[in-house]
């Protein structure tokens, strides 16, 4: 199946975007993650992989969004954001995940993707603001994966998103992606009303009719202001999610993403294992996108980003707390600890809203993708080799 992929990838795209993304991606990935190991061994963590909200103003209103998409956006500076990407760049990060908000509304997204050329980006995006002029932009730098956001059928997607004709503008920048030629994909945060329309093979073979190179399930985080708990999955349908991108990886020639198990099929969280942080727009330092709580933020110690997160005491207490209490999800499972740790650090509530902590003290504890005795092991020969090596708990799990 590996072959079948490399031959669409080859049909599919250019060869220098496939080669900025094998070296910048693939080769530099790797040497930042050898490199987080190296740190780790001398008792500093310093996460490879940054993800970074650059604003957070969006035209849609999602439920179940975390982001504070209501109120006047706020975006991060485009010098203060290069000047933190640079910081990032000099401990040998090479990938940036760009969050939002809708991250296409950033006005000066090409201006800092252009700054950046030894780098890679994956966008996280609805889709609904790639013309062909901003895809014509993004194959002439060639650093970028667009990954387009597809949340169910025409009529969930309206529902869920706050919109109408949601999915199909969403559909229309994914195909102005694949007609560019550019390398990408396509995440669905699986829960209640998508799981039987997109955890499905026929929804993935219509994704590689259209010439989609990736497809990356989360599993829905019920947090924010508008949690809607019962869309959440139960842990069979976590299982079942883990067990059909697995089917997937050794079946069809499309890569299969999943951060939240390892070779073995253990569960992690990449949070609590350092292997990521998040930034917010407001430049919060959080341990990812839905724990909106920080201790330290990207201007701290003369916006030395790598001396800041590598002395966070709000970030190795929440990872500490984290590892020992679950291999899962801590704000799922253990709310209650999460705001121990909190509050025990008088870490600040990163959200715009303000109402995180209450929000926190609101959630009742649910299964997460830990689930003890039910792992399954990865099938294909090189997920498990990449896991194995590169994506794994970094011995943070006793
Ligand atoms: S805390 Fe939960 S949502 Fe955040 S990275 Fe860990 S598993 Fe994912």
């Amino acid at each position: 199946m590996v072959l079948a992929l490399v031959q669409r990838m080859w049909r599919t795209t250019d060869t220098r975007l496939l080669w900025k993304f094998v070296y910048n991606f693939g080769y530099k990935g790797v040497r930042s993650v050898q490199r987080f190991k190296r740190r780790l061994k001398q008792g500093q963590t310093f996460p490879p992989f940054l993800y970074i909200s650059i604003t957070s103003g969006c035209n849609l209103r999602c439920r179940g969004c975390w982001v504070d998409v209501d109120r006047p956006a706020v975006s991060l500076g485009l010098d203060e954001l290069n000047h933190l990407i640079e910081g990032a760049k000099a401990h040998g990060n090479s990938f940036f995940g760009l969050l939002g908000g809708e991250p296409f509304l950033y006005p000066d997204l090409i201006r800092m993707l252009e700054q950046h050329p030894d780098c890679y980006f994956q966008i996280f995006t609805n889709g609904h603001f790639i013309t062909d002029e901003m895809a014509a932009e993004l194959h002439r730098l060639g650093n970028v994966t667009p990954l387009v956001s597809v949340e169910g059928t025409e009529l969930i997607s309206d529902q869920r998103r706050g919109r109408p004709g949601v999915l199909n503008r969403t559909l229309a920048g994914l195909e102005t992606c694949l007609r560019h030629r550019l390398i990408t994909g396509v995440t669905t945060s699986v829960c209640q009303n998508n799981y039987d329309d997109l955890v499905t093979e026929a929804w993935v073979d219509e994704l590689i009719r259209r010439g989609v190179h990736y497809v990356w399930y989360t599993t829905y985080r019920p947090v924010g202001p508008d949690p809607a708990p019962e869309l959440a999955l139960r842990p069979e349908q976590m299982l079942g999610v883990r067990r059909f991108a697995m089917k997937i990886r050794n079946t069809r020639p499309i890569v299969v993403v999943d951060a939240y198990w390892d070779d073995q099929g253990r569960a992690l969280c990449p949070a609590a294992v350092g292997i990521s942080h998040h930034i917010s727009p407001t430049g919060d330092i959080e341990p990812c996108p839905i724990v909106q709580f920080a201790g330290d933020s990207i201007r701290d110690n003369g916006s030395d980003v790598f001396k800041t997160i590598s002395a966070s005491s709000f970030l190795s207490s929440f990872r500490a707390a984290a590892t020992g209490a679950t291999r899962g999800c801590i704000i799922l499972e253990r709310p209650d600890l999460l705001r121990t740790v909190v509050e025990g650090q008088a870490a600040r509530d990163s959200t715009l809203r303000q109402t995180a902590l209450a929000e926190l003290l609101a959630m009742q504890p649910r299964p997460s993708q830990h689930c003890p005795g039910h792992e399954l092991p990865e099938q294909n020969w090189l997920y498990r080799l990449t896991k194995k090596y590169w994506f794994f708990g970094f011995g943070a799990y006793s």
